[in-house]
């Protein structure tokens, strides 16, 4: 008989339920990690509220554990039984043309088979307990408080993100929406060196952005944002701006808003999917560059778990609660509330 453990598992629209599931057992060449606590992102709020993914879905990409068991071939003195961890839980194939050019994020292989040993499907972290290979776990300090290092993932996400825009010292940065990856790229680029100015229609979010060290926050529903951009920057445009924000007209806004040599980075997926209009001779003329941002790298992964074990960045702000697993329609419910940051489902 194999040992069982619980998940919170969606099973419908707004129905997470507890089921019991056999405990992974780890490989020679696996971890056996005891999950904590595991934080509710976006991913697992669209899935909550429309019920749209295989069932039962399996959520939970942003988690903390410790180390239970150690397989017999697992050789590395970063951490070792006992240890509390960051975990990363997206699979990565290690063979694809990314992953082996050192761009994981872009595996084209990275969401096969999550959960699948275990019959669901998802990232897998809303489970008592989960296997990964060695390489996908970051010791976090002893004195950090455990639920920061839930931040570990999405602040890879934005250390990701940040080094695509190259921020240099005295840049001006311009970082569209004050959700919780909006504040992350916002403390980020403060440590970069940037002038950061952050656009947002919440006065509460705003107002936080501040007390966190953004330089400047403004309403785009009391200006033209464009042209307030370009007038904070002696009408050249900003440095970079990093759109965390889901609607097409403001990722059409976000490249208007870079100047010359700007770097735009798309950090939030586009919804609807709508295509934007484009100017490619203004592009010519300004030798901007447009990217995107997705998932982090292994590298970013480690960035993040340095900046918040050093306390270099403190998340304190941005987490609202902590629930216990029983109290999971609590817990979703909150976490979709416009006015939560993160929001963590003990496990
Ligand atoms: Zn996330
Ligand atoms: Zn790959």
């Amino acid at each position: 008989m194999s040992e069982k453990m619980k998940v919170v598992a969606i099973t419908g629209a707004k129905k997470p339920e507890i089921m019991e599931v056999d405990r992974p057992v780890p490989g020679p060449d696996q971890v056996l990690v005891k999950i904590d606590g595991t934080a509710i992102c976006t991913w697992e709020q669209r899935v909550y509220v429309t019920g749209k993914f295989k069932m039962p879905f399996l959520g939970g990409h942003e988690v903390v554990g410790h180390v239970v068991e150690m397989g017999s071939k697992v050789r590395t003195k970063e951490y070792k039984v006992g240890d509390r961890v960051a975990v990363s839980v997206i699979s990565t194939c290690g063979t694809c043309y990314y992953c082996r050019r050192g761009e994981e994020n872009l595996c084209v292989d990275s969401y096969a088979n999550l959960s699948e040993d275990i019959g669901m499907f998802g990232p897998g972290g809303f489970a008592e307990y989960k296997v990964v290979p060695p390489n996908k776990l970051w010791k976090l300090n002893d004195d950090l408080p455990w639920e920061y290092g839930t931040f570990s993932e999405p602040l890879a996400c934005v250390c990701n993100s940040v080094k695509k825009a190259d921020i240099q010292l005295g840049d001006d940065v311009v970082v569209i929406g004050g959700g919780i990856m909006g504040m992350l790229h916002m403390m980020v680029s403060k440590l970069r060196g940037a002038r950061v100015i952050m656009s947002e229609i919440d006065e509460t979010r705003r107002n936080l952005a501040l007390e966190l060290g953004c330089d400047i926050a403004f309403n785009p529903k009391d200006c033209d944002a464009v042209a307030y951009v370009k007038e904070l920057t002696e009408g050249r445009g900003a440095d970079v701006v990093f759109d965390t924000t889901t609607p097409p007209a403001v990722a059409a806004q976000a490249i208007d808003m870079a100047g010359k040599l700007g770097r735009v980075v798309m950090y939030s997926s586009v919804i609807p999917a709508d295509p934007i209009p484009f100017d490619a001779n203004a592009l010519h003329s300004s030798e901007k560059i447009i990217t995107g941002s997705v998932s982090p790298s292994i590298q970013s992964f480690d960035t993040a778990v340095r900046l918040l074990n050093k306390g270099l960045i403190n998340p304190k702000k941005l987490l609202h609660s902590v629930f216990e697993k029983e109290d999971a329609v609590e817990a979703f419910e909150t976490s979709i509330r416009p006015d939560t940051y993160r929001v963590i489902i003990k496990l």
